[in-house]
């Protein structure tokens, strides 16, 4: 590829722009079930507004774009208060990945005021792969240990774990291969009685947990009401249905967020100070944040919360009710995900493809994932009745011998994990190539 040497009209560029989506993933009309939380069409024209409006702004230097100042304050003292705790501090990020990376971060460098040189921390393994890149990038080990046969975090075995060097304990609400929330009650009162940290990722449940339990459902404790609880992450760009970009994560201590910024005194150009990963910070999404939260408010994500969790009920039933078909755990929302005892899942899913229905497959255990919104409401009686048809052809089917099906299990199943990251990185390096 070479810039082309002169420009194209804008109308042209915006045609071109148009034609690539041909095979993009089609999430409008809830047959995707991961990647795009859908908040319905008359919000994503307000965030498109509230995100233009904002568009070149830059919240780097906080004395610039007093706005911008204005809208992180109000988004993560709102997110703090229905978490739980009203006064909590904390930083707008670019997502759920940043915030985590934060909170690691903050942990290890409160760690390091405290002597401890080579951190470590313990994370149940159906934790967020964020983790493991704050492990890579900020050198702290993570610690994995397994979950119950409820694929909630085994808190004995997080006890186990814990040595001199342990810093921080993490446990999710929800998981996301599963959908369950983690004991964090338990996992928490360990955290306080070692003297060590206890982050709770809510990137997925943070902006629909509050709203869940409100509803009525039945859920654990999962928030800064429990004690012990001392950092939390949670998406807007998730079920906050905000732009993607946006996410909070959140210090129950003003004292420990510090350990989070970086400052430089000495830079010939001028004094710096950055709270987050990123330098240049987007004003677009945080101002579709701020009028999303504004927009919808309490009752509106009390509507949203409900859509979602009737919609997940009633698709968890038609599974249940599909011989051979299993719902995995007792999710505790609206994000779920199923395997079949008689017949290859991963056929299953491969069929439920070719009928335009787009389900995340993943391992241990083989399962297909489902994440459900507002935007699936209406399409419950078609998925159930495309379910059944994919399913009989996979009962039918066996074990799959070729295609992405085949090699997805395998891939699941190889002992040697080390031969999967390498198909990994291949497969990530060669998508360049074609
Ligand atoms: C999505 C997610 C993250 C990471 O968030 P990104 O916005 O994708 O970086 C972390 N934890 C959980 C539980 C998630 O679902």
């Amino acid at each position: 590829m070479k810039l082309p040497e002169t420009g194209r009209p804008a109308p042209e560029v915006l045609d071109a722009l148009e034609a690539m989506r041909a095979q993009d993933a089609n999430w409008r009309d809830g047959r995707t079930f991961s990647l795009v939380y859908h908040g319905g069409d008359a919000l994503l024209g307000l965030l498109k507004d509230a995100f233009f409006k904002y568009f070149s702004e830059n919240a780097l230097n906080p004395m610039a774009f007093p706005s911008l100042r204005r809208m992180e304050t109000e988004v993560v003292g709102m997110v703090a208060d229905l978490l739980g705790a009203p006064e909590a501090v904390g930083s707008l990020t670019t997502g759920g990945t940043e915030s985590i990376l934060m909170a690691v971060k903050t942990a290890r460098d409160f760690a390091r005021s405290r002597g401890i040189e080579h951190p470590e921390m313990v994370l149940p393994i159906s934790v967020h792969p964020a983790f493991e890149k704050a492990a890579h990038y900020f050198d702290v080990k993570a610690v994995h240990v397994p979950v119950d046969a409820d694929f909630r975090a085994d808190v004995d075995a997080m006890r186990a774990a814990i040595t001199a060097r342990t810093i921080l304990l993490v446990g999710s609400a929800p998981a996301y291969p599963q959908g369950v929330v983690d004991p964090i009650s338990e996992i928490a009162a360990l955290a306080a009685s070692h003297g060590l940290l206890c982050h709770v990722d809510a990137c997925l449940g943070g902006m629909l947990l509050p709203f869940v339990r409100a509803l009525g459902h039945a859920l654990p404790a999962f928030d800064f009401q429990v004690p012990g609880v001392t950092s939390m992450s949670c998406d807007l760009h998730k079920y906050g249905y905000a732009a993607k970009g946006a996410s909070v994560v959140l210090y129950r201590e003003r004292e420990l967020r510090k350990h989070q910024f970086v400052v430089y005194a000495d830079w010939t150009g001028g004094l710096y100070g950055s709270p987050t990963m990123c330098g240049t910070r987007a004003g677009g999404p945080m101002a579709a944040a701020w009028a999303v939260l504004n927009y919808l408010g309490r009752e509106g994500y009390l509507r949203m919360a409900n859509s979602a969790m009737t919609t997940a009920k009633a698709l968890q039933a038609g599974i249940r009710a599909e011989p051979g078909l299993r719902v995995l755990g007792e999710p505790h929302a609206s994000i779920f995900a199923f395997t079949a005892d008689n017949a290859d899942i991963f056929v299953l899913g491969d069929e439920l493809a070719a009928r335009g229905w787009n389900l995340d497959r993943q391992n241990n255990p083989n399962a297909l994932h489902m994440m459900i919104t507002q935007a699936h409401a209406g399409r419950v009686d078609d998925f159930l009745y495309d379910l059944r048809a994919a399913h009989a052809v996979a009962v039918q089917h066996g074990p799959a011998t070729s295609g992405a099906a085949a090699m997805y299990g395998m891939l699941g199943s190889l002992p040697d994990r080390g031969m999967v990251r390498e198909f990994i990185l291949d497969f990530m390096d060669g998508l360049d190539r074609t």
